[in-house]
């Protein structure tokens, strides 16, 4: 008996012994971050790598010092600790097509608009370089509260340009001749633009020269095929990035040739009209014509050649469908106007009180074809970049950007692939994918806690439980201030 107590007495001895050094070793295997805070047991999804469940990740500074499995990264409870436990975090979104100068009082607006819905850098496709420079500068100053901004400056066009101020906005620069449309285009890049965009109502011979400049500089060539020309041929002299699939199905029929010929006799301009009808009267005699007689060998030459120049593609699924399927009538859409500074939503609303849900059958074919020719750009792994062209059509920035992840998935995408398009996708483009649009150690902490998993339903991306924007943690109720600041059109320093 005695010796059955003193049995147990050291049986007990020993396990706690052994359960004394466990924990001695469990925590000296914890870690302390200074100056840092942990996301603990949180889902990642990182759009190379998918889903990981249960990782620590660790910010500091700027950047994400620290990611791991949790049974690896040990954290001590001294840690600034932020509990992640069926949350889902994923890399800051991308608005790869955005127009700041096209609504110069909402444009004081958008930053916040952008960053309160979870959208940490956009790419500005069009507007006066001061303008747009001058809010991409205030973001290099505010990097823990503004979006990052990527400029192009004015769109270069030729001698009839579309936006040239009168009853469009001034987006763009008149270029009469190729020598000018070289200058230009060497000024921008001397004023520092991110990327260069090139428009339609170029000859070929300056969209040669442009994209010459764009190659030697080792910039970006982004824009519409110019009516001149056709897609394969825009591509191989360097169009790296095509907007709203602009132009592409005038070359996808049959008769691509002739229809080239009557677009340059039209070019011409003989009754002098203003660039904007120009082009309008264009597109009336074509676009339709083509897309209801897509000759399938010559679509997927097209769609080989992009393959083969990996041409980045910006479909604005959203600038399509949204007007053209009244989507702006529907109350999800027009609760989104909440979010506008008051004047901007008074004028939106005031602009769609005449409005009808009649859908123009031609429109919505045209519609419906860019999210088919979407899908088989996705199916062919050409890369696709989520853009929405905010503000125009309605569409209320940020927001928008959730919308267009969601057509992309209607369009054929996964939601994994959906989530590319708006992170990894535009790193890549502005090649910095090996510091940003990933969940990775050492990348830059642009990242969005969201409460339900995007994977299940791409929608869930609105789902915010908070942004880390630079590093910096905006709780919920902090993105709901700045969201409330904004509706009451409150102006949060955007412009210095
Ligand atoms: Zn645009």
């Amino acid at each position: 008996m005695l010796q059955l107590i003193s049995e147990i007495f050291s049986f007990k001895l020993v396990s706690n012994l052994f359960l004394f050094i466990g924990l001695l070793f469990s925590c000296q295997n914890e870690i302390y971050f200074k100056n840092a805070y942990c996301i603990e047991n949180v889902n990642v999804i990182d759009p190379l790598d998918g889903l990981k469940k249960g990782m620590n990740v660790v910010i500091k500074g700027n950047k994400i010092h620290q990611i791991g499995k949790m049974e690896d990264l040990k954290l001590s409870p001294k840690n600034k600790i932020i509990k992640g436990t069926d949350k889902y975090l994923i890399p800051g979104l991308w608005d790869s097509h955005v127009h700041f100068y096209f609504d110069q009082h909402l444009a004081l607006h958008m930053p916040e608009l952008f960053l309160s819905n979870g959208i940490t850098s956009v790419r500005d496709t069009g507007g006066a370089f001061h303008y747009v420079d001058s809010i991409r500068q205030n973001a290099l100053k505010h990097p823990k509260t503004h979006p990052r901004v990527k400029i192009a400056g004015p769109l270069i066009d030729g001698n009839f340009n579309v936006y040239n101020g009168s009853v469009l906005p001034e987006l763009s620069i008149r270029t009469k001749d190729v020598s000018e449309s070289i200058a230009e285009t060497e000024k921008l890049v001397s004023m520092g633009v991110d990327f260069l965009k090139a428009y339609e109502m170029l000859s070929p011979q300056q969209f040669e020269a442009i994209a010459a400049v764009a190659a030697r500089e080792k910039l970006r060539l982004a824009g519409h095929v110019p009516l001149s020309m056709e897609i394969t041929h825009a591509i191989s002299l360097g169009l790296n990035s095509l907007e709203h699939i602009k132009n592409l199905e005038l070359e996808a029929v049959t008769n691509s040739d002739s229809m080239l010929i009557e677009r340059r006799r039209m070019l011409q301009n003989k009754s002098h009209l203003s660039g904007r009808l120009l082009r309008a009267n264009i597109h009336r005699a074509q676009k339709q014509f083509a897309v209801n007689n897509i000759s399938p060998d010559a679509y997927q030459k097209i769609l080989d050649t992009i393959k083969k120049y990996n041409s980045y593609q910006v479909p604005t699924l959203s600038i399509y469908k949204v007007p053209i399927y009244k989507i702006f009538r529907e109350p999800f859409w027009r609760k989104s106007f909440e979010l506008l500074p008051k004047s901007t939503r008074d004028e939106w609303k005031k602009n769609l009180l005449g409005s009808n849900d009649k859908i123009n059958p031609d429109q919505k074919k045209f519609s419906d074809w860019i999210q088919k020719t979407t899908g088989a750009m996705a199916k062919a792994k050409i890369p696709l970049m989520a853009g929405t062209d905010t503000p125009l059509g309605y569409l209320t920035p940020g927001f928008s950007l959730h919308y267009e992840l969601e057509l992309m998935v209607e369009s054929g995408l996964s939601e994994l692939e959906s989530l590319v398009t708006a992170t990894y996708q535009p790193a890549k483009y502005f090649r910095m994918e090996d510091s940003l649009g990933l969940v990775k150690k050492d990348f830059i902490a642009d990242l969005l806690l969201l409460s339900e998993n995007p994977l299940d339903n791409i929608a869930n991306t609105k789902d915010i439980f908070a942004v880390i924007k630079d590093g910096n943690f905006i709780d919920k109720s902090s993105l709901e201030q700045l969201q409330k600041k904004v509706s009451e059109g409150l102006t949060v320093s955007t412009l210095n």
